[in-house]
């Protein structure tokens, strides 16, 4: 892809891993789990609490929201990430919140471990240079009209700022079909990690805004390789302040949070029974198992590097 310096694929086909607090994004699957907004201190660190026990290894909240109308809630601001401090606190669950203007970039930067940049900002070139040189991990979701080009060149702005730390995340972009809040672009999994070393996510409640859309996308989404989720959980849904039909119950998350772990399971026996049963031929043939050097294995390690999630995993 042109023009890509630093967000490009290398020549190995290796991978950055992003180390947030010791969880690893790109080396483990992540699950980023928590309220869309928020909105109390109850609601955050019992949201908290609930994700953590549930297996999601950081905890998502907005204390400033991108609001489509300018009269709905806005968010709590500096209260909002002082009770984010409070949930990691009780939880030692890493934050990830968003930051919308480039004023705020650095006293954010001092409560969250991870700058979430929404799609709404992905193409804001002066926030997006600003977090460029924060040295927090910055979250860049992709824009709801932008190609995966377009969106490749907005983490290339935060690299060639210095920051090395650029994580991507699908929520859905903006297509003729209504049905869906967005249309989830589960195809940006192979294509990212075809064109680019950097970690992707995939976020099922933005990307589809129905509820029981939310663990069929997840499931996909690990299967496809994605490095992680973001997802939004809240203790009591039907009172959320945003996004409240999309937002899953504590119950709804605990269930799907097993489902995944069943299937990276099988996926991950599946990989090293069918790896096993390659090496095995290859020795039967007289060939080298190990060497990576003829042609077929070259191809094939590209393949894999687009798809192989299962065999690279560092946890
Ligand atoms: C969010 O994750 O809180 C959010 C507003 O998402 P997006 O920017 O993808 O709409
Ligand atoms: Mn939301």
């Amino acid at each position: 892809m042109k023009n890509l310096k630093l967000a490009a694929a290398r020549p190995d086909f290796s991978r950055s891993v992003i180390d947030v607090n010791g969880v690893k994004l790109g080396g483990e699957f992540v699950v980023i789990a928590g309220p869309c907004s928020v909105e109390s201190e109850e609601q955050t660190v019992q949201t908290a609490i609930a994700v953590k026990k549930a297996g999601a290894k950081m905890l998502r909240g907005g204390a400033f929201k991108p609001r489509t109308s300018p009269y709905a809630f806005q968010g709590l601001g500096l209260k909002g990430l002082k009770i984010l401090d409070k949930a990691r606190k009780e939880t030692g669950l890493p934050i990830v919140t968003e930051v919308v203007d480039t004023r705020d970039v650095s006293w954010v930067g001092e409560y969250a471990d991870v700058l979430q940049i929404g799609a709404r900002n992905m193409q804001n070139f002066s926030l997006l240079r600003e977090v460029g040189k924060s040295a927090k991990p910055i979250l860049l979701k992709r824009g709801m009209y932008s190609t995966l080009e377009e969106w490749l060149n907005c983490a290339e702005y935060i690299l060639a700022e210095g920051n090395p730390n650029v994580i991507l995340c699908e929520r859905g972009i903006r297509t003729f079909e209504t049905y869906t809040r967005n249309t989830l672009d589960l195809s940006m999994i192979p294509a990212v990690r075809r064109e680019s070393h950097l970690p992707i996510l995939i976020d099922p409640s933005h990307g589809t805004g129905i509820l029981s859309m939310i663990e069929p996308m997840s499931l996909a989404a690990l299967v496809a390789g994605a490095d992680g989720l973001e997802i939004e959980v809240h203790i009591d849904p039907s009172c959320a302040l945003s996004d409240k039909d999309q937002q899953l119950s504590v119950a709804q998350f605990e269930r799907l949070m097993k489902k995944l772990e069943a299937t990276r399971a099988f996926m991950l026996e599946l990989d090293a029974s069918i790896d096993a049963a390659e090496q095995e031929s290859l020795r039967g043939k007289g060939g080298n198992a190990d060497s990576n050097s003829s042609g077929a294995n070259k191809e094939q390690s590209q393949i894999d590097a687009e798809t192989g999630h299962f065999k690279d995993s560092v946890d």
